[in-house]
């Protein structure tokens, strides 16, 4: 990390035991501004390498992930508080896996690509697409995965020829110091990469206004909408993951064990704070009561705790503004009538832990079915056809994911077609995050822009066009200055040869074409 002026210092505390933990250093607008230059610098010479050169560099981040895997996978779920299997699961194998894709794939993904000629009247043009950095790119991060979101975006940033900087969020800052060490492991040329320590409230202006060239934002849909209005200001591209308000559908034909248990993972794993979780779950009417009745033996058997016990499943809230979040909703589904169906037990005596909870009795005037809850809660509906199904599950502002759950694939795939989300999962959800190779990104308020896979490394990446002129060796293209009545005519005759159905006007048009073709050959 670039030595800051130091100011003051960010406290990171332990959110389940109230403890210090650490103190990071605040990064002054001067510090960021020197950052972004030396990182335009270091960004110029790397450009210049080819993907193969940069993916061998960053490979070697795998390696050290891998060596490292318990250590990080305990530090994250100290700072975030989320079970250490979830830590490992969903943050440290998922980013050794998304190291590893992109070392591999990338150059393949960013070589140029060319393209086939688009009408035989413009063969001489031959045209190829190349894939170009934006520069110094600013990545802007939460702390539900403080590990795995920025890390893909920083791999993906570099590999593709760009400088990072990168903020994460303030109540995760042991985390994103762990990402720097393992950056560091690459050795990268110096001023490539930065961590930078500033509050979110300044951030945001401070990237903007200190020339970076895109910003790549995780968060809120709040924030989202503030930092694009800025960013309108200096026209720089901006790409936003924001936030969700998930569906499940459980058909009748589908296992009602594996949706039930399903239901689970997808619902409070990391305690229900993944902006892909399952906040909604309509289960049709005959497949209701048998579902129900599973979810709420195995909501009961989970265990809530934290640190380096594995027999922990669920960790406990990082934040207690979503802690309030959380309560809040509940209250207003129990004040309209819902019921709390199931509930786990807390064993800690931590404020920080949230129950399990299925809420039953549910309906779209509630703010745990309108809004993000973003905490171990879901609500579940009963549904009698698929057309219903899908329409509540379309009656969001959001569009992050969903999932299907049924035996039969053709129904699953017929419903998936039909739902307004980024990502629509058969027999299991949100996972999809995790697949390096899967574009990850959401409609209407969950966001703009696509990451991962190769859109992700796409939306790293202006395109750029090369055309070649096969014909140079004339003297002038058809079209070209000087205009007269027998250019007009002679051009006018490509459009008849090319689309007019009658034959013998195509005949006479061939005529006047014939007579501009030696103007290409003529200086005057
Ligand atoms: P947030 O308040 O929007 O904060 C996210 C990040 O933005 C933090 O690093 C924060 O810094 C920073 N920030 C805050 N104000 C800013 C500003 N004015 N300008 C620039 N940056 C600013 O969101 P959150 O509560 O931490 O995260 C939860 C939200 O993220 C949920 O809505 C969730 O669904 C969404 N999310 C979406 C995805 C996805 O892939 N679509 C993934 C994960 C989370 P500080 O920490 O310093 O305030």
């Amino acid at each position: 990390m670039t030595a800051p002026k130091i100011s003051s210092y960010t406290e990171s505390i332990n959110p389940v035991t109230g403890e210090l933990i650490d103190k990071t250093p605040i990064h002054s607008l001067n510090d960021l501004e020197s950052i972004i230059k030396k990182a335009k610098d270091a960004q110029n010479e790397w450009k210049n390498n080819s993907v193969k050169y940069r993916a061998k560099k960053l490979l070697k981040i795998r390696d050290y992930i891998v060596d490292n895997a318990d250590r990080i996978a305990l530090t994250i779920s100290k700072d975030n508080g989320k079970s250490i299997t979830d830590a490992l699961a969903a943050e440290v194998l998922a980013v050794a896996m998304a190291v590893n894709y992109y070392s591999k794939n990338a150059s393949n993904f960013l070589k140029d690509e060319k393209l086939k000629n688009g009408n035989f009247f413009l063969i001489n043009k031959r045209s190829k697409i190349m894939r170009v950095p934006y520069g110094v790119i600013g990545i802007i991060s939460p702390w539900n995965y403080p590990f795995s979101i920025p890390f893909s975006e920083i791999i993906m940033g570099l590999i593709t020829g760009n400088a990072v900087v990168m903020k994460g969020a303030s109540e995760t800052l042991v985390v994103s110091k762990e990402i720097d060490k393992a950056i560091a492991s690459a050795e990268l040329p110096q001023g490539l990469f930065n961590l930078v320590n500033m509050a979110g409230s300044v951030a945001g202006a401070a990237f903007l206004n200190s020339g970076i060239d895109k910003i790549f934002f995780t968060g809120s849909v709040e924030i989202g909408k503030y930092l694009m209005e800025k960013a309108a200001k200096t026209l720089t591209p901006i790409s936003l993951e924001l936030g969700g308000n998930d569906p499940m559908i459980v058909c009748e034909d589908a296992d009602p064990y594996r949706a039930a248990v399903g239901a689970i993972w997808g619902g409070f794993q990391n305690a229900g704070q993944s902006c892909a979780g399952i906040e909604r779950i309509y289960v049709h009417e005959k497949i209701y009561d048998k579902f129900l009745s599973i979810l709420k033996i195995e909501v009961k058997k989970l265990r809530i705790g934290y640190g380096s016990d594995f027999n922990n499943d669920i960790g406990c809230m990082t934040t207690k503004k979503q802690i309030e979040i959380v309560n809040a909703h509940i209250k207003d589904a129990v004040e309209k009538g819902a019921t709390i169906f199931a509930q786990s037990e807390i064993q800690n005596s931590s404020k920080n832990f949230l129950p399990a909870t299925v809420i039953t009795d549910v309906n779209h005037q509630m703010l745990l079915m309108k809004e993000e809850t973003f905490g171990p809660v879901v609500g579940v509906m009963k549904y009698r056809t698929n057309d219903e199904a899908i329409t509540f599950a379309n009656d969001s502002q959001y569009g992050l994911s969903a999932s299907v759950w049924s035996k039969n694939k053709n129904r699953a795939e017929k419903i998936a077609r039909q739902i307004n989300a980024g990502a629509i999962m058969i027999n299991d959800h949100l996972m999809s995050h995790g697949l390096a190779e899967t574009p990850w990104g959401g409609f209407k308020y969950s966001g703009i822009g696509r990451t991962h896979g190769k859109y992700g490394l796409y939306d790293k990446t202006q395109p750029k066009v090369i055309v070649h002129d096969w014909l140079s060796f004339t003297k002038k293209n058809l079209w070209w200055h000087p205009y007269s009545k027998q250019v007009y005519e002679g051009l006018k005759s490509i459009i008849i040869i090319l689309y007019k159905k009658n034959f013998a006007y195509k005949i006479s048009a061939v005529g006047k074409l014939i007579k501009i073709i030696p103007r290409m050959f003529q200086k005057k």
